[in-house]
């Protein structure tokens, strides 16, 4: 499923009881405090039990050497680099084949999701859940545009999707080893993470909590790439668009026979000549909607597409670690 170089061994490390997986593109500003946080969260519920995964997704500033020095200071951490940015759900995608933790948590790296709710998270587990998902009830500082377009997006999303995926919900949340075993299980390569994780199933709790500042730098989901998410997600998840066709051509026979009666009738009875506005804008909105739904078909030929060459889901560069050392051995 993936390709790169050999990854730890588990007979020489030991499975940590805990994974902590964090995707990063351009962070230097975050990381050291957000490993900082991470090691007394994690310690303060696992001991030393645990892993702190950190995926440098072709970062563009200090990233890579941050971690290496991190990694260097503390036999706690992985460092991941992948060959270039392979984007935030292959970043994830990596993190999550490469962890060997019973359980696993996912972070991103700007402390947006505080992690000292990992003792809380812990406990749900430990009460039955097989995923404990943070799911945001209130959202610091993200701008008002965010906001909007991230409630929008949830709402759209359970209209259209076929499983129901929890909404104002992030990748934060803490999954057993079964449920990643199967989530590495799924090939796809248009990742949408978290409604894979919804698409699994099991038992599935909330943890509700609000959403912070990031600690420093910006977001890194730009406009152009929140509508590539967003597409995604609802194709990865529905085929409804599709059957909008049908729905569409019902609404223009609808609409056409209607038209067609109020035409003969102004023929026959008003004996006026029907001009050209009318037609005009028929054309338009007929032209419209069939561009519109050519390129509905047209993304999911195009999925079709990008699937059929099974690529691999990312590509691992090199991976740093102390205890590293490492037998011949692919990501699961
Ligand atoms: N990220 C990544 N690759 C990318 C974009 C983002 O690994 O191409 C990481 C980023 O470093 C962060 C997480 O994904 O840890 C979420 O990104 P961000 O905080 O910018 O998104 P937001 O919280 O604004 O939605
Ligand atoms: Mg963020």
């Amino acid at each position: 499923m993936a390709s790169g170089p050999a990854i730890l061994d588990d007979s020489i490390s030991g499975k940590p009881h805990l994974s902590v997986e964090v995707p990063c593109y351009n962070e230097e500003s975050v990381l050291a405090e957000c490993a900082r946080r991470l090691a007394a969260a994690c310690s303060a519920v696992v001991g030393d039990d645990y892993e702190l995964v950190f995926v440098n997704d072709g970062s563009r500033d200090a990233t890579w050497d941050v971690l290496l020095s991190l990694a260097a200071a503390s036999r706690q951490i992985v460092a991941i680099n992948l060959s270039r940015n392979q984007g935030h759900q292959s970043a994830v995608t990596a993190g999550l084949s490469l962890s060997r933790g019973e359980r696993v948590l996912m972070i991103d790296a700007d402390l947006q999701d505080p992690p000292e709710l990992l003792g809380e998270m812990m406990a749900a587990m430990d009460a039955g859940a097989d995923v404990v998902y943070g799911q945001r009830v209130a959202r610091d500082g993200e701008g008002l545009f965010k906001r909007a377009t991230a409630f929008v997006f949830y709402r759209i999303l359970s209209m259209f999707s076929e499983v129901d995926i929890p909404k104002d919900t992030g990748d934060f949340r803490l999954m057993t080893r079964t449920v990643v075993d199967s989530l590495n299980q799924m090939p796809e390569q248009h990742r949408f993470v978290r409604g894979m994780v919804a698409w699994l199933g099991f038992t599935q709790v909330p943890l509700r909590y609000s959403r912070q500042r990031r600690f420093a730098g910006r977001t890194k989901y730009s406009a152009a790439k929140m509508i590539r998410f967003a597409i995604d997600a609802v194709t990865s998840f529905s085929i409804a668009p599709l059957r909008l066709s049908s729905l569409l051509a019902v609404f223009c026979f609808i609409l056409a026979g209607g038209l067609g009666v109020w035409v003969l009738y102004a023929w026959l009875r008003l004996r006026v000549l029907q001009g050209w506005t009318s037609l005009a804008i028929l054309f338009l909105f007929f032209s419209g909607v069939q561009l519109l739904m050519l390129g509905v078909i047209g993304e999911y030929v195009g999925r079709t597409y990008v699937e059929a060459k099974r690529r691999p889901l990312f590509v691992i560069r090199e991976v740093v670690t102390q205890r590293s050392l490492v037998a011949d051995r692919q990501p699961r």
